[in-house]
Parts: C-alpha cells; structure tokens; sequence
C-alpha cells in the first residue's frame, strides 16, 4: 500500500539550455511595477525605495513551445514579458554585492494576468491571487545559465504578439536591479535553489485573444514562444 491516498504529484521543472539537466522549480515570486512606463501606463505609484512582490504556484508553470489555455473567468486576460532570475544557492539576508552568486541563471518569462481581475482587486483593496496566481500562467522559457551567458543587466527586452511588436525596452530600466531584488527578497525568505523571481514588465502589456501566439526575447539571454488555445 502506498504512503499516500492518491499519487504525489511531478515535481515541476523546466529544461536548461543545452544540458540534459533540469531545474527544479520550487518558489515562484514576481516584482510588481518594475519599469517605470509601465508602472504610469497600469496608474500606479513608482516605488522607488523598495519592490513589492505577490507570488504564483510553482504548478502553474507552463513551458515555452506550448499551448496555454485562455483563464477562465477573465475577459482581459494580458500578457507580461519578463526577465526571470533562477535562484541556484541558499540565502538569507543576502548583501547586494553577493547577490549575484546566488544566481544560476536566467529565462526569459510572461506573467500572464487577469488584467480585469486586477482592477477590481486593486479598487477594493483585495489581494492579486486571483488574478495572478492563474493556472498556466507563469510561462518560462529555457533556463540560460549564468556560467554561461553571465549576469545581463542591459540589452532589449522584447514581445510580439501575432509578429506585431508590442513591448519593447531595454533590461537596464528596471528601477530595482536583480541584485537589490534579491537583496531586498532575501530579507523576508530564506532564499532557495529552485526559485524563481519574475522580475517585473516594461510597458505595452495589452490582452491576448484565443489563438493568438507570443514571441518574446532578451537580448543575452534567449527567447520564449507560447501559443493561446483557441
Ligand atoms: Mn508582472
């Protein structure tokens, strides 16, 4: 007889590019209104002092490469291009001087939102669960690893939509860098191998449709493709 009444779930992973290895996907954390235009084009404040997260589960991971479904439950379901940082070594409490050796590496991501979901909960004061933490929602690219392509931290962060081009900046806006978000994270968890900090979106997010297909990039880093169910 089995220690458990139904089957333990797969660990979520996701692949590394070129190695046969996988990452093992254990937390996954999001910074919200991290460049400035988008910060102003979503109404909000910019804070400078200090980034804010809300969090999604590491089971709704999806991989570049794969159809995703439309979330049930919003008519405005947006697309969010972002750097993602692999956490790859423990920490807590970590200095922004030795943030970066905390990282194993970087993807490229799509927060995908349920943007209508979001201004209500933002009118009343709720929290964004429902409208982040989303089913399928956390796509990621392949993990490039730092000891491969280093700690970008410039060069054009991109998304197209249908081979339009709707966002598009440059990584080196972000107003918290991936050293002070980990600096600043690790004052609050115990920083884990496996983690994952979507680090926040440029401006241009805008809503998908059924059928539509996303293509995204950073520059020293790679690429990330999704296709919406239709
Ligand atoms: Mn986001």
């Amino acid at each position: 007889m089995s220690e458990f009444v139904f089957p333990l779930p797969s660990p979520v992973s996701a692949p590394i590019r070129g190695r046969a290895q996988r990452f093992p996907i254990r937390r996954i954390f999001c910074v919200g209104r991290n460049y400035e235009a988008h910060a102003k084009e979503m109404g909000g404040a910019v804070d400078r002092e200090a980034p804010f997260y809300f969090t999604k589960a590491s089971e709704h991971y999806a991989p570049s490469d794969s159809t995703i479904g439309y979330a049930p439950g919003t008519t405005n379901y947006h697309y969010e291009m972002e750097l993602v940082v692999a956490i790859g070594t423990a920490g807590f409490r970590i200095a922004e001087g030795q943030a970066l050796d905390h990282v194993f590496g970087y993807a490229c991501g799509l927060d995908m939102t349920r943007r209508d979901l979001q201004s209500v909960a933002k009118e009343k004061q709720r929290p964004w669960d429902i409208a982040k933490d989303v089913e399928q929602s956390a796509v990621l690219g392949d993990i490039a690893a730092a000891a491969e392509v280093g700690h970008p931290n410039h060069g054009r962060i991109e998304l197209r939509v249908n081979s339009q081009q709707k966002q598009l900046a440059d990584i080196s806006q972000l107003i918290h860098s991936v050293p002070s978000v980990i600096a600043h994270l690790s004052q609050y968890y115990h920083l884990q191998p496996g983690d994952l900090i979507y680090t926040g979106t440029p401006e241009g997010v805008g809503p998908v449709k059924p059928g539509d297909r996303l293509e995204g990039s950073i520059e020293g880093v790679g690429t990330i493709t999704v296709q919406v169910d239709s």
